[in-house]
């Protein structure tokens, strides 16, 4: 059985800078992100990288166009997690790989801070109290205009399933994976579930 404890995954905050504009103002839903319209939309989003995040995508296998289609659910809907200094975080499992983009509205573009995946699949609405006492997350839930609290959040993967301590908002449960929780403890748990 995979070390996957609960309080194991606690989450950071990141640091950040300032607000800017929604690039979309018309709420988007998932099905637009197919077909031809919704592919100009998303070949319209201007992503700024600098090179030293251009070569950790690569080394994880993530495109400009895993990156895209995160930020244009995020911006169309407004379903982002907001840092109090203005980073937005969001996430879009578009088949089997959930794609979270950290990144900020810049000009006509978003600077990207962070891009991370994980396969573990959050079990959305059935988060229970934590039973420990919730330091500052840093984070709050865009929509909800609520801070993030830890909450036990049910993750499964190939018919194993989880409670971990993670943050989400305490009212519509939306869950943050974090950069660190993705690449360490939730990749070596997919791993060796896969190699059961
Ligand atoms: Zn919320």
């Amino acid at each position: 059985m995979p070390s996957l404890c609960k309080g194991d995954l606690a989450a950071r905050s990141y640091a950040c800078a300032v607000k800017g504009p929604l690039y979309h103002k018309r709420p988007l839903f998932c099905s637009e992100l197919k077909g031809e319209r919704a592919m100009d939309k998303i070949l319209d989003i201007l992503l700024l990288l600098d090179p030293a995040m251009e070569a950790l995508l690569s080394e994880r296998g993530i495109g400009e166009d895993d990156i895209r289609p995160v930020v244009l659910h995020a911006e169309g809907n407004g379903v982002y997690l907001e840092h109090g200094n203005g980073h937005r975080l969001a996430c879009f499992t578009p088949a089997h790989v959930t794609f979270w983009v950290e990144y900020l509205p810049k000009g006509n573009g978003y600077r990207i801070f962070r891009a991370y995946t994980h396969r573990m699949k959050i079990l959305q609405g059935f988060n229970m109290a934590s039973g420990k006492e919730s330091p500052p997350i840093g984070w709050s839930c865009s929509p909800c205009g609520l801070p993030l609290e830890l909450a036990a959040v049910k993750l499964t993967y190939l018919g194993e399933t989880f409670v971990v301590d993670l943050p989400a908002c305490p009212s519509c449960q939306r869950v943050l994976v974090s950069e660190e929780n993705a690449v360490t403890r939730m990749a070596l748990a997919e791993q060796m579930l896969e190699d059961k």
